[in-house]
């Protein structure tokens, strides 16, 4: 499985940088788990291949790059994109994002093709496939309806936690699964700003690590994900500190194979 965290921001030399402000994980250069820098980092094959796209919740650092991935790709599309989401969450997007106001309703459009965006609504702890791969949603503990995933390619499986503060319901069934070769977590907030993680329901260095002691399963490498950008090297410095192994923060852009 491949597995790449697109960018969504470029150094004083034009280069794509560490700094994450939008979420967007590629698998396969096939199917993408949230949206928020797709139009914007997308290469051409995934242009050409990317039509499932799996969101964890609604928010817009996670969606942002949808519209505009459609906008771009509306002539050619000869098949719909396929949005995999809750029933929350595409109500959401449906009624404040395309709603004519901030963007075109995709989903009431066609091209010469027929329809150019269609859901596909899954719901918490039961399995769907999105292309190859088979994926199952438990929810985590976020502001608004969230949901982290067990991704299965029929040979490896990884976890994403998506966006969440102190969750129980994922850790047991991540723990069962014997080819688990991943797990990623987020950690948007040093340790000072604890307040306003508890606020806007995110993890700090140590809230992670009363939840990485949840999980009970078999070592592997553990990829923080999801850190605010102005805090990423103070909460890069509180990570080290912790001395858990096998943990290390998702480095952007990298392609990782599981
Ligand atoms: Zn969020």
């Amino acid at each position: 499985m491949k597995f790449q965290l697109l960018p969504s921001t470029i150094d004083e030399n034009g280069r794509a940088s560490a700094r994450q402000h939008l979420t967007c994980f590629i698998i396969d250069d096939l199917v993408a788990f949230d949206a928020g820098s797709l139009a914007m980092a997308a290469t051409q094959i995934h242009r050409d291949q990317i039509r499932d796209i799996v969101l964890t919740h609604a928010h817009l650092d996670h969606i942002a790059g949808l519209p505009l991935f459609v906008d771009d790709l509306f002539a050619v599309l000869e098949t719909p994109i396929r949005v995999h989401a809750s029933p929350e969450v595409i109500e959401i997007i449906e009624r404040d994002v395309f709603n004519w106001h901030v963007y075109p309703s995709f989903s009431e459009l066609t091209n010469e093709f027929g329809p150019v965006l269609e859901y596909f609504p899954f719901s918490i702890g039961r399995s769907f496939n999105a292309g190859h791969l088979t994926i199952t949603p438990s929810a985590v503990n976020h502001k608004v309806p969230t949901a982290g995933f067990v991704i299965d390619d029929g040979t490896t499986a990884i976890a994403i936690t998506g966006d969440t503060a102190e969750t129980n319901a994922f850790w047991p069934s991540i723990s069962e699964i014997e080819r688990l070769s991943a797990i990623f977590i987020e950690c948007a907030f040093p340790d000072e700003m604890a307040d306003l993680a508890a606020i806007s329901h995110h993890l700090t260095p140590s809230s992670l690590k009363t939840e990485l002691s949840k999980f009970t399963g078999r070592r592997c490498p553990i990829y923080l994900i999801n850190l605010k950008p102005m805090y990423r090297e103070q909460i890069a410095k509180e990570i080290a500190s912790l001395e858990i192994a096998d943990l290390s923060i998702l480095e952007v852009g990298k392609v990782y194979e599981f």
